[in-house]
């Protein structure tokens, strides 16, 4: 399954010197199906490049106050120059604190900005600080508010979907707004070919307790520890539903966090399939805090800024490699997910009599020959808004469902869309295009 082998070069070139870096990135950026996702070495906090195939970029967190040379050493080894997409998860320091270096300091310009919104909630004990006054007036004024259910438009032949912010999950009933700053983080399923990666940022037991129960993320390749391997996250619910290979938490070594703690190491190790778990940076300072095995660490010097570990996402062989300083280790993409199953679209209901917010309606029809969970499926449309199909279930083989919007963001619009289909590793299986429609009337796709 898994072997560890001195590294061709990558990890390498991080520590003898940029301009190695970037001619072997460059390099490996040129083949056209991997996917690289950094992490990068902020110490107590997070932030995460993803470089797509076709070489854009999100960037998901950005550190603490001062890490812009950290980031901007990560992209120039990405050989990146820009920043397309920007997720800041949520009002904490370690999480925006970085970005207002990067651009200021480093002149990179950031296309679009997203947060989790509802500054009026943001407390003065934060936004009278200046990290936030430098986030705000670097991104954070022009910053959209990422809601459930969104997605980001990152790479044709990739699905970036927004399961929870604000408290919130996809799917969820009766919206209930969290209370707690970490458990308001974006959370971002990731998904490329059969690959897929969840970020949660800080959120913890009352927001992974939703996704849980909602099934919003399930089987996953790769899990950003949620909070830096806090106790208070890595809930054993949301850890089933995942059932994670691979783990990487970014800590520091921090007294006052004990990150991460070894009470939550041990929820790892008791998975019936435990995931092989590395992190970015060795904690020294004892107490609740615990350490997987040296090998697995990326920096054994804490106080050091060299616990880059970087995942890169190879669709063409299956599998994907982890790797730091000059250890890599390789795994492959789960299996199981192509399914035979020939669902369709067979005819959508965009303009309802009485209030298209909540009535309006898709019908899904099973034509393959066996069952079909629906329940990390999507529809979608061309605005890249989502009905989740958790209401659904299990759709068996011959049988249809209506999906009702019942509040979803995806809007079916009244004057013409291109509605798709997206399975739960982000294929797209049906889709259908109508130019306009009347009120009351169902149209029928002819799938
Ligand atoms: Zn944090």
């Amino acid at each position: 399954m898994l072997h560890a082998r001195p590294h061709s070069g990558i990890a390498m070139a991080l520590r003898v010197g940029l301009a190695c870096a970037i001619l072997l990135v460059t390099a490996l950026a040129a083949s056209a199906q991997t996917l690289r996702i950094y992490h990068v070495d902020v110490d107590q906090g997070d932030a995460t490049l993803v470089v797509s195939p076709s070489g854009n970029t999100l960037l998901i967190d950005s550190g603490k106050n001062g890490h812009g040379p950290r980031l901007n050493e990560a992209m120039a080894a990405a050989g990146v120059t820009d920043i397309d997409h920007f997720v800041c998860t949520h009002y904490h320091e370690d999480h925006y604190g970085g970005i207002d270096d990067l651009v200021n300091d480093y002149g990179i310009s950031i296309e679009h900005a997203y947060d989790r919104g509802d500054k009026a909630y943001v407390g003065s004990h934060t936004s009278s600080t200046q990290t936030y006054i430098d986030y705000e007036e670097a991104v954070g004024h022009r910053a959209r508010h990422l809601m459930r259910g969104e997605s980001i438009p990152l790479d044709e032949g990739m699905l970036v979907t927004c399961v929870a912010s604000g408290g919130v999950v996809l799917g969820e009933d009766d919206p209930q707004t969290g209370v707690d700053e970490n458990d308001m983080s974006i959370a971002l399923l990731i998904q490329f070919g059969g690959f897929r990666c969840f970020i949660g940022g800080d959120i913890q037991e009352a927001t992974e307790e939703k996704l849980a129960t909602h099934d919003l993320v399930l089987d996953v390749d790769l899990y950003q520890a949620d909070h830096h391997g806090s106790e208070t996250s890595s809930t054993v619910a949301l850890l089933n539903d995942m059932a994670p290979a691979v783990v990487i938490i970014s800590n520091g070594d921090r007294a006052d966090y004990q990150h991460p703690r070894q009470s939550t190491l041990d929820r790892f190790a008791a998975m019936s399939s435990p995931p092989s778990v590395f992190q970015t940076n060795k904690y020294t300072k004892g107490g609740e805090g615990g350490n997987v095995p040296d090998s697995h660490i990326a920096d054994l010097v804490p106080s050091g800024d060299e616990g880059l570990i970087l995942v890169t996402v190879d669709q063409g062989a299956g599998s994907y490699e982890v790797s730091y300083q000059d250890t890599a280790f390789t795994f492959p993409v789960k299996a199981l997910r192509a399914s035979p199953a020939v669902v369709v679209i067979e005819s959508i209901l965009p303009n309802p009599i009485g209030k298209d917010r909540d009535l309006e309606e898709a019908t899904l029809r099973n034509d393959g020959p066996g069952d079909v969970d629906l329940s990390s499926w999507l529809l979608r449309d061309e605005r890249g808004r989502c009905w989740t199909l958790t209401a659904a279930g299990t759709l068996g083989a011959g049988q249809k469902t209506t999906i009702c919007r019942d509040g979803m963001p995806m809007n079916l619009n009244n004057n013409g869309d291109r509605i798709e289909l997206v399975d739960s590793v982000g294929s797209t299986r049906d889709e259908f295009s109508y130019s306009s429609s009347s009120e009351g009337v169902v149209i029928d796709t002819g799938h």
